[in-house]
């Protein structure tokens, strides 16, 4: 393909004054699911992106490989979350970033509108993508980011940069609809780990994690007795699993709530730090976030369609 390339270049040398790189496309690398898609959105045909996470993979716990490395390295620039949500990868993204273009994407956003974390000064909870009206909060840093590559394609990238941002705000639209469905008593959001804050926060939820806003440590016996008697108490109709955090804490909190004699269902699996399989719907930010918003709302008491926001969804419970 390069090949071909320069050799169709060197017959035309004549007529063509720019060099070949002028056309090609930046490679960039991008840690998580979400940030690789709001890149790949906004960077359009100018921009190569990889993503280093795939599918169920947990930010919290990842660790760059070998080939990680070497694909930074090469890279044109590298985008992160930041926040702390990659945190045994934070050390290499810092150092990374005294040598090559490096941009730790949530980073960008006012930490005015962020939540603060309970237990470090500091740190905010990381799981932003998690509001719409947030997220859009972290595209002008990647325009500007993706432009000093390529200052050529600014236009493109503020045109796909429009679209994005538009297509963000309708989904804000449906979530709040769809999610006001939902009887009030019903607006509990319990999952296994705490990614749903800014979720709560938008729609007016009560949410709570099983473990809290990393992965990192351990859900305490206690805390799951907890939760169990606030379940019966509440007579809450449905927990949720995620696909980037084991199932085993979510299923000992419904054979408690069944040992009390209160039976609760697993309303849907979300999508919190990970998105769906490549190369489908869900496996982008618009489906992900339509997934779990039709599945929270549906398993709490909404009459909305399975098929969530556009009719594309196939997985929602
Ligand atoms: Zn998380």
């Amino acid at each position: 393909m390069h090949f071909s390339r320069r050799t169709l270049l060197a017959g035309a040398a004549a007529m063509v004054a720019t060099p070949s790189l002028a056309s090609s496309k930046a490679n960039v690398v991008a840690s998580t699911g979400m940030i690789a898609d709001m890149v790949r959105t906004i960077g359009g045909a100018g921009v190569e992106v990889k993503a280093l996470m795939g599918p169920g993979v947990d930010p919290h716990a990842y660790r760059q490989t070998r080939s990680d490395i070497v694909d930074m390295t090469r890279a044109d620039a590298t985008f992160w979350h930041g926040l702390y949500l990659e945190a045994q990868m934070e050390e290499f993204m810092l150092d990374l970033g005294t040598k090559r273009p490096v941009h730790a994407v949530a980073e960008s956003v006012d930490t005015d509108l962020l939540i603060g974390s309970e237990d470090y000064e500091n740190r905010f909870d990381p799981h932003i993508w998690m509001d719409p009206d947030l997220w859009v909060k972290c595209v002008p840093a990647v325009v500007q980011a993706l432009t000093a590559l390529r200052p050529n394609d600014r236009e493109l990238f503020e045109t796909n940069a429009s679209a994005f941002i538009a297509e963000a705000e309708a989904l804000s639209v449906y979530n709040r609809a769809v999610l006001e469905a939902v009887p009030e008593p019903a607006r509990v959001l319990l999952t296994a780990h705490d990614a749903f804050g800014y979720f709560g926060g938008a729609y007016d939820f009560e949410v709570m994690g099983i473990q809290g806003i990393s992965t990192e440590s351990e859900a305490g016996l206690n805390r799951i007795s907890t939760l169990v008697d606030m379940l019966v108490a509440r007579q809450l109709p449905a927990v949720f699993v995620e696909t980037s955090v084991s199932d085993r804490n979510i299923r000992a909190l419904i054979e408690g709530a069944a040992a009390q004699g209160h039976t609760v269902i697993i309303g849907g699996a979300l999508f919190s730090d990970a998105m769906g399989p490549d190369g489908t719907y869900e496996g982008t930010w618009l489906g992900m976030i339509d997934h779990n918003v039709t599945s929270i709302a549906r398993a709490l008491g909404a009459d909305v369609p399975a098929t969530g926001r556009l009719g594309r969804l196939k997985g929602a419970a």
